[in-house]
């Protein structure tokens, strides 16, 4: 199915990602979409008729800015220090999965944040009024993702708000700083379920974690309910980088 989705432009590959059904929602949608229209600053200018996501006046995500060749192919791609930018439909799946968790003002945890592609669409997504940290222990990668953001007004916006913030560190003990966290999302396969992610959960909240049992990686879905249990769900089966010690 991955391959199906690939288009020749940002906004072909996220229409393909829909009508293969691997994007449903209309805010996951939005946030994955360049908006490549500016409104006139003639006035005398009619506005052309078109479908609201094309009349936000700032571009939101592209992926080109991410991905160093082939942007709309839905596929990972190596983005070095043997690290991969994940496959479209990966992160429209961690987008849909946590989306109840993804309001407007709610803070999110992007672990392994690599690229910052998924950073950028997450903090699409809790904006306005919300924030989002990328964690991620190649300090490389930190740098590339900030001239990432850099590439367009609305990621450079972000990174001076506050919004978006990279930061250095191991993400297996999460972020504790600015927990807790209403989403927490990990970019790479845990060996095992680390118990400080949860710990810095909201309650409700949810963790998305790849996690390698028996050579086998699979998705699990943990929720926070407000009295502080937890309720774990397997989902399906992917193949991920691992979460590792940093190199030295
Ligand atoms: N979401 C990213 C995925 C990058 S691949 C993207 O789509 O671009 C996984 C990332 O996890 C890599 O960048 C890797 O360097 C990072 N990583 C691996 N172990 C880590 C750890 N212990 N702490 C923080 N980041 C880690």
């Amino acid at each position: 199915m991955a391959w199906r989705s690939s288009g020749a432009t940002n906004a072909e590959l996220i229409t393909n990602l829909q009508q293969n059904g691997l994007i449903t929602s209309d805010r996951v949608k939005t946030a994955m979409l360049k908006v490549t229209y500016q409104p006139s600053s003639h006035p005398t200018t009619p506005l052309p008729t078109l479908p609201p996501y094309q009349l936000t006046p700032k571009p939101k995500v592209d992926r080109a800015h991410f991905a160093p060749r082939s942007p709309y192919n839905d596929n990972p791609q190596p983005i070095g220090h043997s690290a991969t930018i994940s496959a479209p439909h990966m992160h429209a799946s961690a987008c849909e999965t946590l989306l109840t968790y993804l309001q407007p003002g709610a803070r999110v945890l992007d672990i392994g944040s690599g690229s910052g592609y998924l950073t950028a669409v997450l903090a699409h997504l809790v904006s306005p009024g919300g924030s989002v940290v990328g964690i991620e222990h190649i300090q490389p990668l930190n740098d590339m993702a900030t001239a990432n953001f850099r590439k367009s007004e609305s990621g450079r916006e972000m990174l001076e708000s506050g919004c978006v913030r990279f930061v250095t560190g191991d993400g297996r003990k999460g972020w504790g700083e600015s927990a807790p966290y209403d989403a927490i999302h990990v970019g790479a396969a845990a060996a095992e379920f680390h118990e400080m992610l949860t710990e810095q959960l909201k309650g409700p909240g949810r963790l998305f974690v790849p996690v390698e049992e028996g050579g086998r990686q699979h998705i699990y879905v943990i929720d926070k309910r407000e009295d502080g249990t937890l309720e774990r769900k397997k989902m399906y089966g992917v193949q991920y980088v691992p979460l590792t010690d940093a190199p030295k």
